[in-house]
This record gives structure tokens, C-alpha cells and sequence, in this order.
């Protein structure tokens, strides 16, 4: 049983059906999906929080776990531009830098805007790759423990390990661009988080094409066909907790379901109420809910008008200050600090976007006034305080296209609140527990816990995202199956 259809929950419930067992999903929504969820507005598709993913070149990790469940091509992805791979935009004094794929291009490419540094930028991209070639599960390597070997510079503070190895603090903070896809945070984040997403996205990043949503239906799909069931609008509201075992999992329709093991895919800190205090210690409740979480994002979704925007094919990050790229957390300073953007390509992609996407990390401070509320009763003040959010970020936006405004046929909006009633993810965190190097056993949340049949699963445990959450559904699994049993599965059947 498998509350939450997320990513983390799809994929775990995929490897156990391809492993034997009879999985039954229970998710709260309409549609499966959680972050891997599309939605149609305007005509059009957008995806809710899974724009750019890593793994899935040819060898990739993930890619060699679709492999293994028979879905490689299912997975309907463009790469990005190899010669740029992403595009960032320095506003303060509007300098743009066009990375490259792969090691060599990726130093070249920087050595091109930062030529003394290239011994730093050599020394830089080798350590990151040996902290990424040292994570046994990253690399789908069997092991007793899947953490081990990491070099001790891998704890230190991903801010810590660019400033001792780089010198011009422009390149540090462009190092670290991609911080707004796993919430990182100065001196506080570790530099092994930093490496895993920088080495990953260096081998090469992909888009899903027409929408992310059709990969979780592929999941829920494959679940089906090995005899499981896949449930919507099905929320789960209580687990009934006996002798440390959950005897059943109720739903607020009042269905109630047994099952020999229980997979949580959903935030800790939500499953927490569920458990009404019972199965896990006071400490264990006390420390998931002091656990500070990432931050979260407001997201803009353009429809344009046709042929008058162009199709981009890679990611665009446009930052106000370098100084600020390690800011987005700190909601004392000026809002919007930077965002990502992307043209999501569509099937038979031409050379004109359809739709833009627009993140933008915010904390979840902006939308406490609203706290209380619920979707579609959030009151006329919210609406107006969301245009004015929208109207802040094009400002910015057109400080690099001019003329993007003239293209845009329809805006819609989501905030912290969206993320957080959507997914049921506390704060409506963008990627989960926030990883405190001075601090990694908080929280590092193993996969199995004190309530012997209930497990855990998702983002909030080991890493986030596309490229960490099937990694630890490997973990879940394999609690139930046996340690590496998976892993062997697949490099039995994946050969790189
Ligand atoms: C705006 C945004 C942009 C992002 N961009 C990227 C990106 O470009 N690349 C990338 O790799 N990652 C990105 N991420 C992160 C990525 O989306 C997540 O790490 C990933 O989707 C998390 O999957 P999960 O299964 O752990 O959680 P979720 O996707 O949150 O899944 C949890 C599921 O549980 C369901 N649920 C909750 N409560 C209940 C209940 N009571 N009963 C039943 N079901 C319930 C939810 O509806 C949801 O389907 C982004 C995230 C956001 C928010």
C-alpha cells in the first residue's frame, strides 16, 4: 500500500510490482503525479514541478532504472542544447554566460569568461565528479551502505567548497546557479548536494515533451498491468497503529485497506496527524517537525501568442545580483531575486515556444496572511497581491526580452499555497527537508522506521527531484526485498 502517487510513490510501487508484489496506490488527487502532474489551461499543457531533469542520457542512472522496468521509451524527452545547456543572465551588470555539456565543454565554457581560472575551474569539476563517483547508490553500485565512502569535503558547506577553490566571486555565485533547483542555502547546504545536481546536470539535462504528466500515467499504467491498482481522489486521513504494526489505512471517503507493508510518499510532517501520536517516539515526532524545510516557489505559466516567442532549448536563469544567488531563502531581502525559465517543448516542436514557465523561489513567508485558506476561497486581496507578484516578475523578465509582453496571450499563477494543498507538502517546500551540513544526522530520515510495516519514501528522504527520488525508491524497496536485491536487478539487466 502506497500513500501519495508521486514520483516517489510511482516509482516505488513500479519496482515492487516488476519485483513481484501486488501494489495498491492511494492518491489524494484527481490525477496521479504529485510534482511529475501536468494541468491544461488555456488550451495548453503546463507542468506543475518537473521541468528539467538529469539521468536519463543514454547510461544514465534513472534512465537505467526505466530500463530495467521496461519503460525507457515511454519516457518522451528532448534533451537540451549541448552547446548550451543553460543560459544565466547576471542583471547588475547584464553579463550572460552560456554553459556547454560535458566536463571539457563546461570548463572551456567558463574558461572562455574567466580565463586565470582555469586550473581552479579543472581542480573544481574534478572534485565534484568524486564526490558524485563516490555515492554507491548514485551510481547504482551494490553496497552495505549506500552513503559510504563519501570524501570529507562532501559535508562541508556547498558554499564553503566553490569559495576554497574558486577565486573571483562572480564565478562562485555563478557555480552555484542552479540553487534554486535544490533549495540551496549559504553555509548551510551540503556541498555533496551540490555536486550530485551540478555533475548530473554537466552530463547532460532533458525536458519532457508535452508534459510531464504523461510519465506518471506511464508509471500508474505499468502498475496496473502488474496487477496492482492505482487510486485517485482517494486522501488518506488515518492510519490505525497497533503493537507498532498499521493494521489499516482509512481514507476520507471511509474506505479502509489492510496490507502487509505501508509506503508513505508524502512530507513526514503531514503523515505525522494521520498517526494520531501514535508508532513514533515523542523525539522522532519532535525532531521531523524541527526539520527546516527548502524554500518554495511562485510560478508564472504564459500562453503566447503564436509564432512570437521563441522556442529556447535549454534553461534560462536570470539572477538581479551575483551576491544574492545563495539568497532565495531569506525573505528580508527584495523579491523577485532571480528565477528559471522555460519553453517547454511540445510534440512537432517548432521554432516557437507555445508556453513559458516561469519559477521563481519565494519562502512561505510571503503567504501567511492567507495561511487559513483554501483553493478558490483565498479572497480578492490574494488574487491582487498574486497579479502583482506576476507584474514584478515580467518586469524582470523584460529586462532581457523586451518584447515579451506583446506575445502573451493568457497568465495563470500558483503560489507556496498551491504547492503546499497540491502535493500536501509542509510550507509548500520546493524540494523537501532542508540537508544541514552542520547537522546531517537530522536530516538523514532512514527509509524504514519504528512502526515495523511502515516505511517511507519521496523527496524528503535522502535527495529530491527527478534524479533523487527514484534513488531512494530503490531504498524503500529494498527494505521490503533485501538489500541490492534491486540494484542487481538492474545492472543484471542494464549493462553501461
Ligand atoms: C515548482 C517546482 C519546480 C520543480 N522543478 C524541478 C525540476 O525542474 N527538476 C526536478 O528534478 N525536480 C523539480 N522539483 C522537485 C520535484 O518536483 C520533487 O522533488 C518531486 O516531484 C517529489 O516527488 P515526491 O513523490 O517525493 O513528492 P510529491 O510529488 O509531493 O508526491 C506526494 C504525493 O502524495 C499525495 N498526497 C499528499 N497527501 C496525501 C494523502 N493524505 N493521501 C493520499 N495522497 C496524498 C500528493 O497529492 C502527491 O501526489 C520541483 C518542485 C517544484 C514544487
Amino acid at each position: 500500500m502506497i500513500i501519495g502517487g508521486g514520483l516517489g510513490g510511482l516509482f516505488t510501487g513500479a519496482i515492487l510490482a516488476k519485483e513481484g508484489l501486488l501494489v495498491t496506490v492511494l492518491e489524494k488527487n484527481a490525477t496521479v503525479g504529485g510534482g511529475l502532474q501536468s494541468f491544461r489551461r488555456f488550451g495548453e499543457t503546463f507542468d506543475t514541478g518537473m521541468h528539467v531533469v538529469g539521468g536519463m542520457e543514454p547510461g544514465g542512472n534513472i534512465r537505467r532504472i526505466c530500463e530495467y522496468l521496461g519503460i525507457a521509451d515511454k519516457a518522451r524527452l528532448r534533451p537540451v542544447d549541448a552547446d548550451c545547456t543553460d543560459e544565466l543572465h547576471f542583471l547588475e551588470d547584464h553579463q550572460c554566460y552560456r554553459l556547454a555539456k560535458g566536463k571539457e565543454n563546461f570548463i572551456h565554457s567558463l574558461v572562455s569568461y574567466f580565463p586565470d581560472e582555469e586550473d581552479e575551474l579543472r581542480a573544481y569539476v574534478r572534485d565534484i565528479f568524486a564526490i558524485a563517483d563516490s555515492i554507491d547508490l548514485f551510481n547504482l553500485r551494490p553496497s552495505e551502505d549506500y552513503m559510504t565512502g563519501l570524501p570529507a569535503h562532501a559535508l562541508e558547506a556547498a558554499s564553503d567548497f566553490i569559495a576554497t577553490r574558486i577565486r573571483d566571486p562572480r564565478l562562485r555565485s555563478i557555480l552555484a546557479y542552479m540553487n534554486p533547483l535544490y533549495g540551496g542555502m549559504e553555509g548551510i547546504t551540503p556541498a555533496y548536494i551540490h555536486a550530485i545536481i551540478s555533475a548530473l546536470y554537466i552530463h547532460g539535462a532533458s525536458r519532457f515533451i508535452g508534459g510531464t504528466g504523461r510519465f506518471a500515467d506511464t508509471l500508474a499504467d505499468y502498475i496496473r498491468a502488474h496487477g496492482g491498482s492505482v487510486l485517485m481522489g482517494e486522501a488518506v486521513e488515518t492510519l490505525d497503529i497497533e503493537d507498532r504494526v498499521v493494521k489499516t489505512v482509512t481514507t476520507a471517503k471511509g474506505h479502509t485497506f489492510t496490507a502487509d507493508y505501508v509506503v508513505s510518499d508524502i512530507h513526514p510532517c503531514t503523515l505525522l496527524p494521520m498517526m494520531r501520536g501514535k508508532g513514533f517516539t515523542k523525539a522522532f515526532r519532535t525532531r521531523l517537525e524541527e526539520i527546516p524545510n527548502t524554500y518554495s516557489a511562485f510560478s508564472v505559466y504564459l500562453k503566447m501568442k503564436p509564432e512570437t516567442f521563441p522556442y529556447i532549448n535549454h534553461s534560462v536563469y536570470l539572477m538581479t545580483r551575483y551576491d544574492d544567488v545563495w539568497h532565495f531563502g531569506d525573505s528580508s531581502k527584495p523579491w523577485p531575486m532571480g528565477l528559471l525559465m522555460m519553453t517547454p517543448p511540445v510534440d512537432d516542436q517548432g521554432p516557437w515556444a507555445r508556453t513559458i514557465l516561469l519559477t521563481v523561489p519565494m519562502t512561505f513567508d510571503a503567504v501567511k496572511p492567507w495561511e487559513e485558506t483554501v483553493t478558490g476561497h483565498r479572497g480578492a486581496d490574494y488574487l491582487a497581491w498574486k497579479d502583482d507578484c506576476a507584474e514584478r516578475i515580467l518586469r524582470l523578465v523584460e529586462q532581457v526580452y523586451p518584447h515579451i509582453r506583446d506575445g502573451i496571450e493568457a497568465v495563470n499563477t500558483a503560489s507556496p499555497l498551491t504547492i503546499r494543498d497540491y502535493y500536501g507538502s509542509k510550507g509548500g517546500t520546493l524540494c523537501g527537508f532542508l540537508k544541514d551540513c552542520h547537522n546531517p544526522a537530522l536530516t538523514n530520515i532512514p527509509v524504514v522506521t519504528k512502526v515495523r510495516n511502515l516505511l517511507l519514501t519521496g523527496q524528503n528522504i535522502n535527495l529530491h527531484g527527478f534524479c533523487g527520488v527514484p534513488l531512494t525508491a530503490i531504498n524503500t524497496a529494498e527494505a521490503i526485498l533485501g538489500r541490492n536485491t534491486v540494484i542487481n536487478h538492474i545492472n543484471e539487466c542494464t549493462k553501461v
